[in-house]
């Protein structure tokens, strides 16, 4: 056996010496979520190194982390980097290698890594399965039929309530999500789904009861039997100001979420989470990893499940890492370790509130390529900006290189300040075709002043 893999082994046995005086951290991943998740656990002080594969230019440039050319989703590729690395703890970011089972095959070979099995990812793989584990638990969600192209019945879609959402099962990187105004649109919208327009995610579609009320995002740390609730999040899904355009993977986030009130807390806690982390363990697929509830509260307050992720949010990552105290390393292994319930997150008391500044055109096709302009500038400013779609060109500058390019992301006393911290950092930026919405964090913002009002 080479030197480098039995190190890997003894560290992952935890018999060597050394093992909680230094560690090396693996982040899968390449947006702005693991941009904040690098720059998180680089702040530990075991933590001696932290690899991202592949990462991007701001993980390139920042202390004490390594972009490896290993994408996130080649399985063998990552087992053998954290092998020949000697890593000791793994934390995926995307939700694409935990499906198709990037935690089994570490598991396999005895190293940690953070993050759901294959089975229990199918909370955010399949909508189909989600549906059906939710109703089997008594979990609130909107009433629904899942179809595959020979089950699919037209006359069902025309018996319901308009408008209607129609999904495909599958991932289809935050696209297959339609919501139709009535019926002969939606049966026109299965049939694309069926015909392949999300390729495979499409095979299955489930047709959904529409929902009215306000989402809330929900994001926990799970071992498999406890949970650790995160700092509550808000993230903004909309292109454009007053929450109008198109659907993207997300244009700004912040935390706290008012929305999120204590009583709210307890109610997703006790009716979504709990039994469903319960659940999974009844089913024989117990889930370890962050988990994320996307939450459509009801007029009456039932937080009915819109969806599941599998991991973190992103952007909704960038302002809780900002708020992080705890080593979120040590979260990791406590979590792998299953005890969840003897740790606690400490967090920063402040808000924190994150502006997704994007490429012209997202989220349709985008520029690549643009040089980035004012990094230097705003690192010289209160906040912190993360990075997504960046790379670095041949001459060393910073260039444009996805839909999403930066996050910046403000702290203030109240979601309020943290706007305004966050919207200075942004406004020092520039590049040809730079987008981004101008009123991140509105409805806070709102409540925050309702509230100063009602004093
Ligand atoms: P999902 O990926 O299932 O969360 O859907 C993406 C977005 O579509 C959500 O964030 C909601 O804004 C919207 N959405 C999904 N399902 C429903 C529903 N049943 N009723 C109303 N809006 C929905």
């Amino acid at each position: 056996m080479p030197a480098v893999r039995s190190m890997a082994l003894r560290a992952v046995d935890g018999a060597g010496p050394a093992r909680h005086s230094f560690m090396k951290v693996l982040i899968v991943g390449s947006g702005g979520r693991e941009h904040a998740l690098a720059w998180k656990c680089a702040q530990a002080a075991r933590v001696t190194e932290v690899l991202v594969a592949p990462g991007n230019a701001g993980t390139a440039t920042e202390p004490k982390v390594r972009n490896v050319e290993v994408m996130a989703d080649d399985i063998q590729g990552l087992v053998r980097l954290a092998q020949d690395e000697a890593v000791d703890l793994t934390i995926i970011g995307p939700e694409g290698p935990l499906v198709m089972g990037v935690v089994d095959a570490f598991k396999a070979r005895g190293l940690k890594c953070f993050g759901p099995g294959r089975k229990p990812a199918q909370l955010e793989g399949s909508k189909a399965f989600t549906k059906d584990f939710l109703k089997r638990h008594g979990i609130p969600t909107a009433a629904s039929m899942t179809f595959t192209r020979e089950t699919f019945d037209p006359q069902y879609v025309q018996k319901q309530r308009t408008p209607i959402v129609v999904k495909a099962s599958g991932l289809a990187a935050g696209k297959g999500v339609v919501i139709c105004e009535n019926a002969s649109e939606a049966i026109a919208t299965a049939h694309s789904m069926f015909d392949g327009q999300f390729g495979d995610a499409g095979t299955e579609v489930v047709i959904e009861e529409f929902l009215e009320g306000e989402e809330a995002s929900f994001i926990v740390m799970a071992d498999g039997k406890h949970i650790l609730p995160f700092a509550s999040s808000q993230d903004h899904k909309r292109r454009d100001d007053g929450d109008h355009g198109p659907n993207t993977g997300g244009m700004g986030a912040y935390s706290p979420a008012p929305v999120v009130t204590p009583a709210m807390h307890a109610r997703i806690m006790k009716q979504v989470i709990e039994p469903t982390i319960k659940g999974l363990e009844k089913d024989g697929m117990p889930y370890t990893g962050f988990l994320y509830a996307g939450i459509m509260v009801a007029p009456d307050g039932t937080p009915n499940v819109l969806e599941f992720n599998c991991r973190f949010g992103d952007p909704e990552t960038q302002p809780i890492m900002m708020r992080l105290e705890s080593d979120l390393t040590e979260l990791c292994e406590a979590a792998l370790e299953g005890r969840l319930d003897k740790v606690k997150a400490k967090w920063d008391a402040r808000a924190a509130l994150g502006i997704v500044l994007a490429a012209g055109g997202y989220p349709d096709t985008v520029r690549r390529g643009d040089v980035i302009q004012g990094l230097d500038d705003a690192a010289k400013l209160p906040g912190k900006v993360f990075h997504a779609g960046t790379k670095l060109d041949e001459d060393g500058n910073i260039v444009t290189n996805g839909g999403r390019v930066l996050c910046a992301v403000g702290l203030g006393t109240n979601v309020r300040e943290a706007q305004r911290e966050a919207y200075a950092l942004a406004d020092s930026i520039h590049w040809n075709g730079l987008q981004y919405r101008r009123d991140i964090g509105y409805r806070a913002v709102e409540r925050e002043r309702a509230a100063s009002r009602g004093k």
